[in-house]
């Protein structure tokens, strides 16, 4: 595999780009909105810059990267040679349904065709193609140059080729992935949403403020980040989504969303990507983006 198309620019798809760019990879990065790729190539150019300073790689590897990254607004021109596309657009069934029947029409026939999505269904995303054995669950984690994991979902249909060529690239990307089956939420989010969904409760209910219940979570249970922190960083909305689907999917209320959610993401508060979620990002978005003014 040499030419890798990734579709959708936003918190998942540039970081997804990243990795492979970094690894030597053709990268196509296709997105609707041509804002969403300045704002793409932006971040990893200014993720790779933070790399130099920590003198992760150097000044040439951040140009190299850069330079093997094409980006398009033109699906068509985005995948006409790719070896496999990973799409990595907003979480809503309909969309991906429509995105992959647009992929099998347009993609060589040996391209593989996998799907970032959190929750929704690996089966019936395939189904929507004529080459139901070409599709599979490429689950990374955010930040994606940085976390390990790729959580690797395997449809009913997907072939054992595929999933052996895909748990290789994994591995030649640096990365660590695990083998699960296709049930809503697979096996990261139907544990951590619920835990997310419940933290958010515990703030409805006024049992303790949002410092509070992150303080408890961190300190009390050795986690990294607390629970509504890693929902700013998530995206409210994408935790809303990944509800949705695991609710209507098991059809059990432990998964319904938590009013307050349901709330926020109404009023836009969608975390950090929209300068406000549990916390306030505006001046930390601000000081960013002077920086990044400074350093061009
Ligand atoms: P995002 O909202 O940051 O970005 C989505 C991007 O998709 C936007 O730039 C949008 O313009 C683009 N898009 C929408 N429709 C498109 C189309 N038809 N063609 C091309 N581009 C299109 O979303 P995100 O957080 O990056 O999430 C993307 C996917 O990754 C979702 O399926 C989500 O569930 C999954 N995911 C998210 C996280 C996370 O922490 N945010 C983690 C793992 C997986």
């Amino acid at each position: 595999m040499e030419h890798i198309t990734v579709i959708g620019a936003g918190t998942m798809g540039n970081g997804i780009a990243h990795v492979f760019a970094q690894n030597g990879y053709h990268v196509n990065l296709v997105d609707v909105s041509s804002e969403a790729l300045e704002r793409g190539i932006e971040t990893i150019s200014n993720n790779l810059s933070r790399m130099i300073s920590k003198k992760v790689i150097t000044e040439k590897e951040k140009a190299s990267t850069l330079k093997v990254i094409n980006t398009t607004t033109s699906m068509k021109e985005g995948v006409a040679k790719a070896d496999l596309v990973i799409e990595a657009a907003t979480e809503n069934t309909s969309l991906k349904h429509t995105i992959f029947k647009e992929l099998d029409s347009l993609c060589p026939k040996k391209t593989i065709l996998a799907t970032n999505t959190s929750s929704i269904s690996i089966t019936q995303i395939a189904a929507a193609t004529k080459r139901p054995d070409k599709v599979i669950g490429m689950h990374f984690m955010n930040p994606v140059p940085i976390m390990m994991l790729i959580e690797i979902i395997n449809g009913y249909n997907t072939s054992k080729e595929t999933t052996d060529k895909i748990m290789a690239l994994s591995k030649k990307i640096n990365k660590i992935p695990t083998e699960v089956n296709d049930y809503p939420g697979f096996v990261a989010n139907r544990i951590l949403m619920p835990m997310i969904n419940e933290a958010i409760e515990t703030l409805f209910q006024g049992v303790a403020g949002v410092k509070e219940i992150d303080t408890v979570m961190k300190l009390g249970m050795a986690h990294p980040m607390g629970p509504l922190q890693l929902a700013d960083f998530i995206g409210l909305d994408v935790c809303l989504a990944i509800l949705e689907v695991m609710y209507q999917g098991f059809k059990n209320p432990k998964y319904a969303p938590c009013p307050l959610l349901v709330n926020m993401v109404a009023a836009g508060k969608n975390g950090v990507k929209s300068s406000e979620g549990f916390y306030d990002y505006s001046a930390s978005r601000k000081a960013e983006k002077v920086a990044s003014q400074f350093r061009s």
